[in-house]
C-alpha cells in the first residue's frame, strides 16, 4: 500500500463517491476492490458500484427527504448523482436507472480517473498507517468483519435484507397487464398486473404455503422494515400485501375502467426496457417456488427471470459508540467509516455518507479540521442520527424528515412544510461550504 494516497476499502456507492471526492480535491486515492476475485453473493459484475437489488434511487422531488439529499449531493457534485443523470430511465416521480449502465459509468470514471488506483484485491486488515475510509458495504467480507469487531471493541450489529426478482420484459404477458403510473403522476412508467379477488385469494394460498430459503438465525434477526420480504408481509395477514406492494390504489385498469383488487407494479430496470423488476417483491422462497407462485399473477404466468430474489445478512457497526459525526472513528482519528456499514440505509444514503467521508478524510490528511455538516441539512441530519449519544440502539435509517430539526415557523401543510425544510437545507449548505472554501465571499 503506497502510503502517501489515502487508502478506500470498498468499490460500492460510498467507496466509490469516496474516491471521487478525494480524488477531485487532488487527493492520491488507492481504492481497494475484492470483486470479482471474491464475490458477496448478492453483487453479479466486477463493475463498481453495482445496484444489487432495485435500479430506483427513490423519490426525486425537494418535498420528499430522499430528493432533497439527491439535490444537495448535485450542488456537492457527487459522481453517483452524474452517472444517475447519465443513465436514467422512466419511472413517474422517481429517479430510476439502467442498473449496468451506471455501474459502468462510475468504474469509467473511476478507473479513468489519474489519482485514483484501483486494487482487485480483499483487505483483511485496517492498513497501519495513512488516512483510511472502510466503505466495505453490508456484506463486508467476514476476514475484514471479524478483524473490524475486534479493532471496534464493539459487536457487529445485524438485520437481514432482501432483493427483488427481475423478468425479461419480453415474457410479461401484456394482455393481461397495462402501463400507468400510480396516480397517473408522470409519464405511464410501470407496468402494473392486475389480480381479481379470486385470483389474488389463489396467489395468497400459494405464497404462505411457500418453501423458503433456510438461513441459519434468520428467523431471530429483525429484517428491516423497508425491505421486508413478501412472504413475511403475508405473513402477517390476507390483506397486509394490499396495503403494500399489491396496493391497487391510484390504478385504474383500462380494460375494465375500475381499479382492479390488486396490482403488482412492474418497473423498467435497463435503458433498452427489456428487463422489468418486481416492486416491493423481495423474497426468500426458493428460486423453484419463486417461479411457481409469482406465475399465479396472470401477467406472469410465462414469466422468465433474468434473476430471482435473495437475501443476505446486512452487517453495520454501532456508529453511536464508535464514531464521531465527522465519520471518524472516534479511536484513531485517521480512520472513516461510509456506506451502509456505519448503519444508514439505501444507496443514496450510502452515498451521501462516502461523499462527507471522501471531503473529510481530504481535510484529515491535509491537516485541516474535518467538518461536521449543519444538522439541518439532508447530509447532517443523517450522519447525526447514526452517530449522536443514544440509549437506544441504532437502528439503520434511511433520510426522512423527522431526523431533521423543527422549523420555527412551520406551515400547517405536509407538503409545504416539507418543501421549507428543503429550502432551509438548500440554503444552509450553500453558506456552510462557502464558508469553508479558500475563497469565501460571504462575509
Ligand atoms: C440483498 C440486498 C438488497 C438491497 N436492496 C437495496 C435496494 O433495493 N435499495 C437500496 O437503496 N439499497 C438496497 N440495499 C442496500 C445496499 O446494499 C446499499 O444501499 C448500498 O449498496 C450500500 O453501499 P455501500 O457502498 O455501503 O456497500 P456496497 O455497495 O455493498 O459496496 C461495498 C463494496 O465493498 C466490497 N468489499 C467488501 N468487503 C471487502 C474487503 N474486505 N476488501 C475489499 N472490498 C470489499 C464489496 O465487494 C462491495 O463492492 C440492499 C442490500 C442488500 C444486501
Amino acid at each position: 500500500m503506497n502510503s502517501k494516497s489515502v487508502t478506500v476499502i470498498g468499490g460500492g456507492l460510498a467507496g466509490a463517491e469516496a474516491a471521487w471526492q478525494l480524488a477531485r480535491q487532488g487527493a492520491a486515492v488507492t481504492l481497494y476492490e475484492m470483486r470479482p476475485k471474491l464475490s458477496t453473493g448478492a453483487h453479479h459484475t466486477a463493475l463498481l458500484a453495482e445496484l444489487v437489488c432495485s435500479n430506483s434511487l427513490r423519490a426525486a422531488d425537494l418535498g420528499n427527504a430522499v430528493g432533497l439529499l439527491k439535490e444537495e449531493l448535485r450542488q456537492l457534485d457527487s459522481l453517483i448523482m452524474r452517472a444517475a443523470a447519465a443513465t436514467e430511465v422512466p419511472a413517474g416521480g422517481a429517479t430510476a436507472v439502467d442498473r449496468t449502465e451506471f455501474a459502468q459509468f462510475v468504474t469509467r470514471a473511476v478507473e479513468s480517473h489519474p489519482l485514483i488506483t484501483v486494487c482487485r484485491q480483499e483487505i483483511t486488515e485496517l492498513p497501519k498507517s495513512g488516512t483510511v475510509i472502510v466503505a466495505s458495504g453490508p456484506l463486508t467480507s467476514s476476514a475484514l468483519a471479524e478483524h473490524l469487531r475486534q479493532a471496534l471493541e464493539a459487536p457487529y450489529l445485524a438485520f437481514f435484507d432482501a432483493a427483488a426478482p427481475i423478468v425479461l420484459a419480453d415474457s410479461i404477458d401484456m394482455s393481461q397487464a397495462f402501463m400507468a403510473s400510480r396516480y397517473g403522476k408522470g409519464e405511464a412508467a410501470y407496468i402494473n398486473c392486475p389480480l381479481n379477488e379470486e385470483e389474488y385469494d389463489r396467489f395468497y394460498q400459494a405464497l404462505i404455503a411457500a418453501e423458503r430459503q433456510q438461513l441459519s438465525d434468520i428467523d431471530t434477526t429483525a429484517c428491516f422494515e423497508g425491505c421486508m420480504p413478501i412472504e413475511s408481509m403475508a405473513d402477517r395477514g390476507r390483506d397486509t400485501p394490499l396495503f403494500g406492494p399489491l396496493k391497487p390504489v391510484g390504478l385504474t385498469d383500462p380494460r375494465t375502467g375500475k381499479r382492479p383488487f390488486a396490482v403488482l407494479q412492474l418497473r423498467q430496470d435497463n435503458r433498452g426496457a427489456t428487463m422489468y423488476n418486481l416492486v416491493g417483491f423481495q423474497t426468500r422462497l426458493t428460486w423453484r417456488e419463486q417461479k411457481r407462485v409469482f406465475s399465479l399473477i396472470p401477467a406472469l404466468r410465462h414469466a422468465e427471470y433474468v434473476r430471482f430474489g435473495v437475501m443476505h445478512r446486512n452487517t453495520f457497526i454501532d456508529s453511536r459508540s464508535v464514531l464521531w459525526p465527522t465519520l471518524q472513528w472516534r479511536k484513531d482519528a485517521r480512520v472513516f467509516f461510509a456506506g451502509q456499514v456505519t448503519g444508514v440505509e439505501g444507496y443514496v444514503e450510502s452515498a451521501a455518507t462516502g461523499l462527507v467521508a471522501g471531503i473529510n478524510a481530504y481535510r484529515f490528511a491535509q491537516g485541516m479540521e474535518p467538518l461536521v455538516l449543519p444538522v439541518v441539512t439532508a447530509h447532517g441530519a443523517l450522519i447525526n442520527y447514526i452517530t449522536e449519544h443514544s440509549p437506544s440502539p441504532l437502528q439503520p435509517m434511511n433520510v426522512t424528515f423527522g431526523l431533521f430539526p423543527p422549523l420555527a415557523s412551520p406551515p400547517r401543510e405536509r407538503r409545504l412544510r416539507n418543501l421549507a425544510y428543503a429550502e432551509r437545507a438548500m440554503r444552509e449548505l450553500t453558506e456552510f461550504f462557502c464558508k469553508h472554501s479558500p475563497n469565501c465571499l460571504c462575509g
